[in-house]
């Protein structure tokens, strides 16, 4: 078990599920909405950390009447399909989840990761690491930006904040002052937009969308405690990364690191690179920034040779 406790309430029904190893990656928050719907948004936690909380709270995995899901991603739907298996509860996510949620494969395909060269170890990985996300997922409902998902006291506003990916969802918590941030986790490492569905011109409208809605409380999916303090100011520090990182970009190609293979060996993203499988979404978020600074005139790209473009 853990050394922090592994659940606290952040508000009236209202309780944080913290996951294991502090909330890394492969493991996230989940929270318990322990109301008249018994809700779980994600399921990401150790099985063991949300089991623990709902018997601390009087309840049984069985109990369980509904699953949010935030976006389809391993570290968020997680446990869903064994609970949902337990429980017979119903699973909603963002209708354009649907693919990247239900199989591995679709997982697979939303990931864009298939014809990669670190493909055959990212399989590996999740197979040794995270078995439980091979099988397939069902979902049963939708849930639509902007429409509350009644809990019974509390309410769940969908908040669709695409960019980390197409279905990224965070939640207002009973109004926009308490919100379930999800993965725009405000962790130093900033922004991931690894994938094949994530877009970076998407996230950086999202990010001003949550700042101008102005929340008190940012709950990350990767940090143990919901962020109060100057939390309008870590917003902005997270949205900056995208700039940081073209300016670093640019810096690295003039310097001679000229293919997205030798950038991502740096690596420029990433501040090291843990398992060669990380390599894979480097290079991905890598080839979307180029993109960006192509269009923009400010690189030019011959026989897959990046050269910054002299003003
Ligand atoms: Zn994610």
């Amino acid at each position: 078990m853990s050394d922090y406790p592994v659940h606290v309430e952040i508000e009236h029904k209202v309780h944080l599920i913290r996951g294991a190893n502090r909330a890394r990656f492969p493991e996230a928050n989940a929270l318990l909405i322990d109301d008249e719907v018994l809700t779980l948004v994600d399921a990401g936690a150790s099985r063991n950390h949300i089991v623990t909380t709902l018997k601390d709270l009087g309840h049984k995995p069985e109990d369980i009447d509904r699953i949010v899901l935030s976006h389809f991603h391993i570290d968020h739907k997680g446990h869903a399909s064994h609970f949902q298996e337990v429980s017979g509860c119903t699973v909603m996510s963002h209708p354009s989840a649907d693919h990247g949620i239900k199989t591995l494969d679709g997982l697979i395909d939303f990931y864009g990761i298939k014809t990669h060269r670190f493909f055959d170890q990212w399989r590996y990985f999740i197979e040794a690491r995270l078995p439980h996300v091979i099988s397939d997922y069902r979902v049963d409902e939708h849930f639509e930006d902007g429409k509350p998902i009644d809990c019974g006291e509390v309410e769940l506003i969908p908040i669709h904040a695409p960019g980390h990916s197409v279905d990224h969802t965070c939640f207002g918590i009973n109004g926009y002052d308490t919100i379930l941030l999800v993965d725009i986790d405000l962790t130093r490492f900033g922004p991931w937009y690894g994938n094949k569905v994530s877009d970076i011109t998407q996230f950086k409208e999202t990010m001003k969308r949550i700042i101008e809605l102005e929340p008190k409380t940012g709950i990350s999916s990767h940090l143990l405690d919901p962020v109060t303090e100057n939390l309008r100011e870590r917003l902005i520090d997270f949205d900056a990364a995208f700039d940081q990182r073209d300016k670093r970009i640019l810096e690295l190609i003039s310097q001679g690191h000229d293919t997205i293979e030798n950038l991502s060996q740096v690596p420029a993203i990433y501040p090291r690179i843990p398992h060669e499988v990380f390599l894979t979404f480097e290079e991905i978020m890598l080839e979307k920034h180029v993109d960006i600074l192509s269009e923009k005139g400010l690189i030019l790209i011959e026989d897959g040779r990046l050269q910054v473009q002299k003003a």
